[in-house]
């Protein structure tokens, strides 16, 4: 009787093992079949591996992925850190009081939010205690390890897009975009150029500005936030408002 269950244990064991690498296998398999079609298809299928995606320990506290959202034929692509508590939420990128001071900004460009694409180097919430996810001020910059996982989707979302310009939102985004240790105060109002992991892409100019959430705790960082965006304009041949 003893025999009989050590043997069962272990074939149970067994069962467990092969079920794992199964969900590796299978992990392995989608991650090498990324969709290739137009760019709309392109972001939908991205967003729904980001939305099933448990590659980085945020998976297990987030409510809702962020994939991003916007037009998939957009000139400037907003890039900020990750999700905080309201877009973790309502699983849209800049929804909370940052959020609809960058509406704000984008309005003032002469655009719109449908306009323009926003998204985040991570796509779900860093949280500094994940035990009270229903807190406020409980967030925190994404990890290197969390950047490195959730890379794959950022750089497949500027290759489907293509677009003329990146505007990375504070030092998360453009230090991991540009892969510099350089400070937001240093890197932003200066082109940089963001390239892809593969290098056969056309380099795509990137302003670094600064993110929204700063403006609001200090709002004399408005000016050269507002600086960054005429550049831009200009650079895009866009009317640049006094
Ligand atoms: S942050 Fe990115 S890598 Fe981590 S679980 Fe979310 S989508 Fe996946």
């Amino acid at each position: 009787m003893a025999e009989r269950m050590k043997a069962h244990a272990v074939s149970r064991l067994e069962l467990l093992d092969l079920a794992a690498s199964l969900r590796l296998r299978v992990a392995a398999d989608r991650e090498g079949e990324w969709t290739a079609g137009s760019p709309p298809d392109i972001l939908a299928d991205l967003a729904g591996r980001i939305r099933s995606c448990r590659l980085c320990p945020l998976a297990a506290t987030r409510i809702k992925a962020v994939p991003g959202a916007g037009s998939a034929s957009a000139e400037i692509l907003f890039i900020g850190e990750g999700p905080g508590y309201e877009e973790d939420r309502q699983g849209e990128p800049f929804v909370g009081k940052a959020g609809q001071l960058l509406d704000r900004i984008v309005k003032a460009m002469g655009l719109s939010r449908d306009a323009v694409f926003i998204a985040n180097i991570v796509k779900c919430h860093p949280m500094r205690d994940p035990s009270t996810p229903e807190a406020r001020g409980n967030d925190r910059p994404p990890t290197p390890e969390e950047i490195a996982a959730c890379r794959r989707y950022v750089d497949r979302q500027i290759a489907a897009i293509a677009p003329k310009v990146i505007v990375s939102l504070g030092a998360v985004s453009a230090k991991a975009l540009l892969g510099t240790s350089e400070g937001i105060t240093r890197l932003r109002g200066r082109w940089a150029e963001y390239r892809s992991p593969d290098g056969k892409a056309a380099p795509i100019p990137l302003m670094p500005t600064y993110h929204p959430a700063a403006l609001l705790r200090d709002e004399t960082l408005k000016a050269a936030v507002w600086s960054d965006m005429k550049t831009v304009l200009a650079f895009l041949g866009r009317s640049v408002p006094k």
